[in-house]
């Protein structure tokens, strides 16, 4: 089970491993885009955090942040970031607490949300190459009936080289794309941002 407390506290984990590799965001940003998405993802997600108490239930915490990430992240990734958070909200609903498999089901809603606003295909050399595998692997050990704090260390896995996958590949969408085959041997830095909320879902103290 995952409480609204906990909810809350992986958005705010989230915002802190954003801020701790704000910069390295940056130079991958910097090697085949603009150079600003750890500059968009920090202040971003350092918004979200100033709304996090507000919240009573699951689907107005998730509706706000992703509100929030699409009012005040200004890249392409805000939107795509938003519309992730947004669709989960929607689908968890007003409920204060999500098990397993409705927080994958959630998760799962604002990926397939995501992916329309984008228009992404997987190995496009985007955010979806981290998120795709890793619920995928979220839901595969669920269903062989292992707990939650196992399918989240799938998931990471799952996310952290899916993430590694994206260095190959020529960009298919984004600024990247405009490069061409120059786009091709550097990591993608929404995969990577994307990898760091996977991240987020362990507490380090626990
Ligand atoms: P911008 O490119 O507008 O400066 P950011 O630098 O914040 O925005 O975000 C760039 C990241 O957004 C890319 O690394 C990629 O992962 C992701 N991205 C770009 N276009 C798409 C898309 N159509 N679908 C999914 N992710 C995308
Ligand atoms: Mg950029
Ligand atoms: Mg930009």
């Amino acid at each position: 089970e995952l409480t609204l407390d906990q909810l809350a506290d992986w958005l705010r984990r989230f915002a802190e491993l954003i801020a701790a590799n704000k910069d390295y965001l940056t130079d991958l940003d910097s090697a085949i885009g603009d150079a600003d998405h750890g500059a968009n993802m920090a202040r971003g997600t350092a918004a979200v955090v100033t709304h996090l108490d507000d919240a009573t239930t699951v689907d107005a915490l998730f509706k706000k942040a992703g509100m929030t990430l699409v009012g005040t992240v200004g890249g392409t990734s805000g939107p795509l970031y938003g519309t992730l958070f947004m669709k989960m909200g929607m689908s968890a609903g007003s409920v204060t607490e999500l098990d397993g498999p409705a927080f994958a089901r959630a998760f799962r809603a604002g990926l397939d949300g995501l992916i329309a606003r984008g228009r992404t295909e997987l190995n496009d050399k985007t955010m979806v190459d981290a998120m795709a595998p890793a619920l995928d692997a979220l839901d595969a050990v669920l269903a062989a009936g292992s707990g939650l704090p196992a399918a989240i260390a799938a998931a990471q896995a799952a996310a952290a080289a899916g993430r590694d996958a994206t260095t190959p590949l020529v960009a298919r969408k984004g600024r990247a794309s405009y490069l061409g085959e120059r786009s091709a041997g550097h990591m993608d830095p929404g995969a990577t941002s994307a990898t760091l909320l996977f991240d987020a879902l362990t507490d380090p103290a626990a």
